[in-house]
């Protein structure tokens, strides 16, 4: 049994009901993904759309892709074909773009609107005022779907900031659900958790927990990956 086998078994039943796990692939050879999909993972989540694109080609195609990195807008066109899930709508522009990307593929691509709650200023993400903006403008994106949000906190030891910082997350998707998406049962999402933190995102109502380094080992950022 590889490692990645007996890491994602020995992390499923930690994992309670509602919480889905996203298998975060990234600089990661498609071997490894094969080996999570042998038993039985299929969400995986990648953050550049080349490497995505080539990991697709290879790879089973009852596996849902999720985009978690800031996507650029002459990038799109390698991702809508197949992404399930986009993480990361972190402006109006590129939700447009997306929007007319996927309108080229008659399809209706669903996407979370990322949200900036860590203190790191190195973080992508709206705040609530832009968020109000984009969403002045969503009627007229007939092919995105929003169903929820997704945040990162800051990368620190003290526990209670990264929880408050994901309560914050959790707040808006409940403010947004109540604004604007009452009658929408699909905008339920809240992706928030990583390798370090997700038992207390978790704690906190996240609906998707993006895993990396727990199921895969640590990257190797020396190796340049394909952007
Ligand atoms: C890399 C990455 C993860 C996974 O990080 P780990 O610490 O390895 O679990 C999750 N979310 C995003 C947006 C990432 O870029």
């Amino acid at each position: 049994m590889t490692d990645v086998i007996k890491n994602i078994e020995s992390i499923r039943p930690l994992i309670p009901d509602g919480v889905r796990l996203v298998a975060v692939s990234k600089t990661k050879p498609a071997a490894m993904i094969q080996d999570a999909y042998s038993v039985g993972q299929r969400l995986f989540g990648e953050n550049k759309a080349l490497e995505m694109r080539d990991k697709h080609a290879q790879l089973p195609d009852d596996i849902e892709w999720h985009f978690i990195g800031h996507l650029q807008t002459n990038k799109i066109k390698y991702i809508i074909p197949y992404v399930t899930l986009i993480h990361s709508i972190d402006s109006l522009s590129l939700l447009q773009a997306v929007n007319k990307e996927a309108a080229k593929h008659d399809r209706v691509v669903d996407c979370l609107l990322q949200f900036h709650i860590a203190t790191e200023e190195t973080k992508f993400g709206l705040d609530r005022a832009e968020a109000d903006e984009l969403m002045q403008h969503y009627a007229e994106l007939p092919n995105v779907r929003i169903v929820g949000v997704m945040g990162m906190a800051t990368n620190t030891d003290n526990k209670e900031q990264v929880r408050s910082e994901f309560r914050n997350l959790h707040s808006i998707f409940v403010d947004l659900k109540s604004k604007y998406f009452a009658d929408r049962p699909e905008f339920k999402e809240v992706s928030m958790g990583m390798s370090h933190d997700w038992q207390i995102a978790v704690e906190e109502g996240s609906t998707l927990i993006r895993l990396g380094s727990t199921i895969f080992g640590p990257r190797d950022y020396g190796v340049k990956v394909n952007d």
